[in-house]
């Protein structure tokens, strides 16, 4: 008989969520916008602390809005982190632009500001700023915001946060997502909260996020008839998947707490075994552990990462290598990178653990016990 499956990172709805879609469905607001959707907004900009918020359909759309808004053309470029998902990147192409990739370090597997301050360098060098830098926090864990921040304030290019893996995490006391001119965030299923799908888009200004909400609803000029002066998109959420990212809003503090209980039992579980490290959690702030991420050095260890997630696979458990860095993507053939190795050098050892915040104990001592089978000194 095959074991039940374990998953990387499944949804987890709380005790308010059903009650608040019934309401959307009582109320027949099972449109786009609608009043969860405004209740969805000001209750996200309270918890991360950001002025102005527009709920959409995905972190993607968000990233693709904030673009556009800044006015990206046609052969400009954007610097973005290179260890991420192709959803921080994409909507650069999608605009006409020209992504650069930055490496990450090793003490936050986020971008390293050394190589940013390269990369700026050389780029005034050649009098061709980017048009901004798209800053990603990954798994969970804050870049050194303050850092690339006064980076970009030096150059003056426009910063962008990529959130998306982020909601929940704390840098110096802040929200990463809110320090640059927009954040954004997914509500993906595979998120720490969800609402099956969708994202925001934050900014200190409300102009930009008034923009960001007009773009969202196909650029519809204020006028009887259907006129329109702008090239629009179908980006906004829907007033029944913002009911339930309200119910998700209120247990998103129980979501981190769960999360990094379970990568305090990796590792607890993998303390007397050599050849495995966990992602570090940097000094300034408190990473989620969104996933809880190892590095396997297989002369220490017995195998490579990749037997280990193979064997992980045989037992029903989902597992998969940390992201593939976007300058070794095939779509992204040709783009310039400052660095890489580190991110390189993280994809091919590194492994992302089942992490989901409604874990059982059982299920956790699985995956353990699966990976401690593998280990030579096990
Ligand atoms: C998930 C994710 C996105 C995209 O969010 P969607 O809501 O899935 O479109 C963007 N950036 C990063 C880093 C992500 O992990």
């Amino acid at each position: 008989m095959t074991k039940r499956r374990i998953y990387l990172s499944s949804p987890h709805l709380g005790a308010d969520e059903f009650e608040l879609v019934r309401e959307a469905f009582a109320t027949n607001w099972i449109a786009p916008l609608g009043p969860h959707v405004d209740a969805f907004e000001r209750e996200f900009e309270t918890l991360v602390g950001s002025r102005h918020a527009a709920a959409l359909s995905s972190g993607t759309a968000a990233v693709h809005l904030s673009l556009r808004l800044l006015g990206l053309k046609s052969g400009e470029e954007v610097f973005c982190s290179s260890l991420t998902f192709s959803a921080s990147a994409n909507p650069i192409v999608y605009e006409g632009g020209k992504p650069v990739f930055i490496d990450c370090d090793r003490a936050s597997w986020n971008m390293d500001p050394a190589r940013l301050a390269e990369a700026l360098a050389d780029r005034e060098k050649k009098d061709r700023l980017p048009k901004a830098v798209i800053l990603v926090h990954l798994y969970g864990q804050s870049a050194d915001i303050d850092a690339i921040a006064a980076l970009c304030t030096k150059y003056g290019v426009t910063l962008i946060e990529d959130a998306a893996e982020a909601l929940g995490a704390t840098y110096k006391g802040i929200s990463p997502g809110t320090r640059g001119r927009m954040g954004i965030y997914s509500f993906n299923g595979n998120k720490i909260i969800t609402t099956s799908g969708g994202g925001m888009l934050v900014s200190a200004e409300s102009a930009l996020i008034e923009k960001a909400r007009f773009l969202a609803t196909q650029s519809r000029d204020p006028a009887p008839h259907y006129q329109h002066s702008e090239i629009g998109f179908n980006y906004r959420m829907s007033n029944v998947l913002a009911a339930i990212g309200r119910g998700q809003l209120r247990v998103l503090a129980d979501r981190v707490n769960a999360r990094r209980a379970n990568c305090e039992f990796y590792q607890r579980a993998f303390s007397d075994l050599p050849g495995i490290e966990f992602m570090p959690e940097a000094p300034w702030g408190r990473s989620t552990r969104w996933l809880t991420c190892v590095i396997i050095e297989p002369k220490k260890f017995g195998v490579d990462r990749e037997a280990v997630r193979l064997a992980l696979a045989a037992e029903n458990i989902e597992a998969r290598p940390v992201w593939k860095p976007m300058h070794l993507q095939p779509v992204f053939a040709g783009c310039d990178t400052f660095g890489g190795e580190v991110a390189e050098d993280l994809f091919n050892r590194g492994l992302c653990l089942p992490s989901g915040s409604n874990l059982t104990t059982e299920e956790l001592e699985r995956v353990a016990n699966a990976v401690r089978r593998c280990a030579r000194a096990a």
